[in-house]
């Protein structure tokens, strides 16, 4: 039987990408904000619905020049969640800022407006929120807070690609939002990444940030490094950004089919609002409740596995519990991320994952 990874990337017809990789042949353009790198960036920012938009050469990069854009004192704090992919702490911490964990809410698994306000001290100087599977953050509140503190929001967008809130894109919310187009993302250009914001200057700065500072041949402006995004993984990028919203529904049926199912399974709680905004249906995350269910995450992940079925403990452990913190954020009260992170499974979803194998992975579970 065929292995059911949790995703399988998205990709265009291989003539459609040759033809748009064809005429690098002939200009040997190959990188450095080049005609398809602006053609993406273009494209983009039209899709998102975003003031402003710099690509990057990955997701990480992106949230690292996004902090240092902000020109933050090192050592300054950062409100953030640890329920997250380790990029998102790493960005914090390579920045050399401080992060400051904050719990997460049982509803949405995003991080707990209502406990941000506890955690601002004289060190704090942004927010970085994550919305976590697609399910946004509350934007309003946290922008609030920001307001009455005087700090910046930074958004990890990573698994909001495209999503809308009240007819807004997404990525223009807070005063930056990242995103990541890596091949395991619903948007992709194999590896690639974003920052959107409304601040006119930090298109400059971003450009100077992601290519050495580098102003004209003689001029170096400014210390930063290289994040340049290339023609091949832009020429990508725009050959899936044609077929996304087919992409999208595609997962939304599957979706439809998994939530049908799971809705009835005591024990199993699925959280999927998309009432109140546009989803892209990148994840799909189930919460299982052992002492209803019978049967822990643990043992449900590899009951799959047995079946060939790839599922992923997604976040397990929390970012701040990792091994390279030896322990540092033990001792901070994150108690629903803690309970949630143990009881959280990824299941399989792509735009190819067909009726058969859906079976497959339903079977697994007892209604
Ligand atoms: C994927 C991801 C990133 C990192 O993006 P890359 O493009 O892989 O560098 C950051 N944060 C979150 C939440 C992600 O899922």
């Amino acid at each position: 039987m065929d292995k059911i990874m949790v995703t399988r990337s998205a990709m265009p017809d291989l003539k459609e990408y040759v033809d748009m990789i064809a005429p690098l042949w002939e200009s040997r353009w190959l990188t450095n904000m080049g005609k398809l790198h602006n053609e993406l960036e273009e494209r983009l920012k039209e899709y998102l619905g975003v003031p402003g938009i710099s690509l990057m050469s990955n997701g990480h990069m992106a949230l690292e020049l996004s902090l240092a854009a902000m020109e933050f004192q090192k050592g300054s704090e950062v409100i953030t969640t640890p329920f997250t992919f380790i990029s998102t702490t790493h960005a914090i911490i390579r920045s050399g800022l401080k992060p400051v964990f904050c719990d997460i809410k049982m509803s949405d698994y995003t991080i707990d407006e209502e406990k941000i306000e506890g955690l601002i001290t004289e060190k704090t100087v942004a927010i970085l929120p994550v919305h976590v599977y697609g399910n946004l953050c509350a934007v309003e509140k946290i922008q609030e807070l920001a307001d009455k503190y005087h700090l910046k929001v930074i958004y990890d967008a990573a698994h909001a690609f495209g999503e809308t809130y009240q007819g807004k894109g997404i990525g223009s919310y807070g005063d930056a939002s990242v995103f990541s187009f890596h091949a395991t993302k619903v948007f992709h250009t194999i590896e690639g990444g974003a920052v959107c914001f409304h601040e006119p200057s930090l298109k400059e700065k971003l450009y100077n940030l992601k290519n050495f500072g580098i102003r004209s041949e003689e001029i170096v402006e400014s210390v930063g490094a290289n994040a340049k995004m290339n023609e091949f993984v832009a020429a990508m990028g725009i050959c899936n950004l044609r077929h996304i919203d087919e992409e999208i529904e595609k997962r939304q049926e599957i979706v439809r089919h998994y939530l049908d199912f799971f809705q009835n399974v005591p024990g199993i709680k699925v959280l999927y609002d998309s009432s109140s905004f546009k989803r892209n249906y990148a994840y799909f995350p189930i919460f299982i409740d052992e002492t209803i269910y019978g049967r822990t995450r643990d043992e449900m992940y590899d009951q799959l596995k047995e079946a060939d079925i790839y599922s992923r403990k997604y976040f397990y452990p929390l970012t701040s519990d990792q091994d390279c913190f030896r322990g540092k954020y033990a001792k901070i009260p994150l108690d629903n991320a803690r309970y949630i992170s143990k009881r959280i499974l990824t299941l399989p979803l792509h735009g190819e994952l067909g009726q058969e194998e859906m079976e497959r992975i339903l079977k697994c579970w007892k209604k």
